[in-house]
């Protein structure tokens, strides 16, 4: 038997830093929402208790590093699980990208696990097993579109934004969220607007224009100032005809928006001839998506 799930990536449509705690955590309110680049994981039983993990791509850890590998022990540990488990994970998300694909691997294996063990564990318990490997892994059990508050496990679900096409690009460098977060000065933050609330209004009145021009994302200045590249794609992306672009996350992916389908062509083509990693894809910010585990009978 396999068990088949899948892990869509994320966007941030809003990353405002909020305030910073005394452990030292960052207190953030993100707008984020699935599209539709999505690795797939592959779970199997295994004849004794080990947890193993496989992956397609080369620069993933497969031992207890990986975070699909952290939620399966809690879950053993807490639930008293003597069954070992095998993953294979499809990788297709960037990594190290601000795509979060290791968070969306991991509540990928939650859901997984809860069925194949039909542990019946609630989306709110699956996203508190998450939150304990890592911020985003609570927004990817809920998917779709949410507000996360907190240090990003606090989650409101809300309703999908008006539809839209996604061109992504990632620069050939991989930016690590802690440094990022690490040069983050707060007196520097607070001098930009904060986008979160105004983005929800915009999703709930269903207004892409104003989606667009309510993109924002504190951690950006940061990564712009450390990768001029990264500000270089911003760039291109408006110059192809993007009606806006953002990094996501702590980077160094930047995405753009495009509600017309005739520009996304022309915006991915341009892209590509200066940055090998660029995807074409739709906002999924349907919960639903995420989708249930797949059970395949061998
Ligand atoms: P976020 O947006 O949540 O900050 P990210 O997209 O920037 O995440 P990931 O792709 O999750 O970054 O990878 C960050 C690091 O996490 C990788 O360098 C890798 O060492 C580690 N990692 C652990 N588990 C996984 C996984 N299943 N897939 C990818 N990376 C993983």
């Amino acid at each position: 038997m396999r068990i088949s799930v899948k892990a869509p990536a994320k966007i941030n449509l809003t990353l405002d830093v909020v305030g910073k705690r005394a452990d030292g955590y960052h207190e953030v309110e993100m707008v984020m929402t699935t599209i539709d680049l999505a690795d797939r994981i592959d779970i199997y039983p295994r004849e004794d208790d080990q947890i193993t993990i496989d992956c397609s791509a080369y620069f993933v850890p497969l031992g207890e590093k990986n975070l699909v590998y952290q939620v399966a022990k809690i879950i053993k540990d807490k639930l008293g699980i003597k069954q070992g488990v095998h993953f294979y994970i499809h990788k297709r998300i960037p990594i190290a990208a601000g795509l979060a694909g290791g968070s969306a691997d991991a509540a990928a294996a939650i859901r997984g696990l809860n069925n194949l063990w039909q542990l019946g564990l609630s989306v709110q318990e699956m996203a508190e097993i998450g939150s304990k490997v890592g911020s985003d892994v609570a927004f990817c059990v809920y998917g779709g579109t949410a507000l996360a508050q907190g240090r990003g496990e606090q989650i409101t679900t809300l309703p999908s934004p008006p539809p839209a096409w996604v061109v992504l690009a990632k620069p050939p460098i991989a930016v690590s969220t802690s440094e990022i977060y690490g040069k983050t000065k707060m007196g520097e933050i607070t001098a930009y607007p904060r986008r979160s609330e105004r983005m929800i209004d915009a999703i709930n009145n269903r207004d892409y224009n104003e989606v667009y021009k309510s993109l924002g994302n504190h951690l950006e200045t940061v990564t712009l100032s450390l990768y001029p590249e990264v500000r270089k794609i911003k760039e291109q992306m408006l110059r192809f005809g993007a009606d806006a672009s953002l990094m996501s996350g702590s980077g160094p992916t930047v995405f753009c928006l495009v509600d017309k389908e005739s520009r996304v062509g022309r915006i991915y083509n341009g892209l590509r001839g200066f940055c090998s990693d660029v995807y074409a894809v739709r906002i999924i910010g349907e919960r639903s998506y995420a989708g249930l585990p797949k059970t395949v009978q061998k």
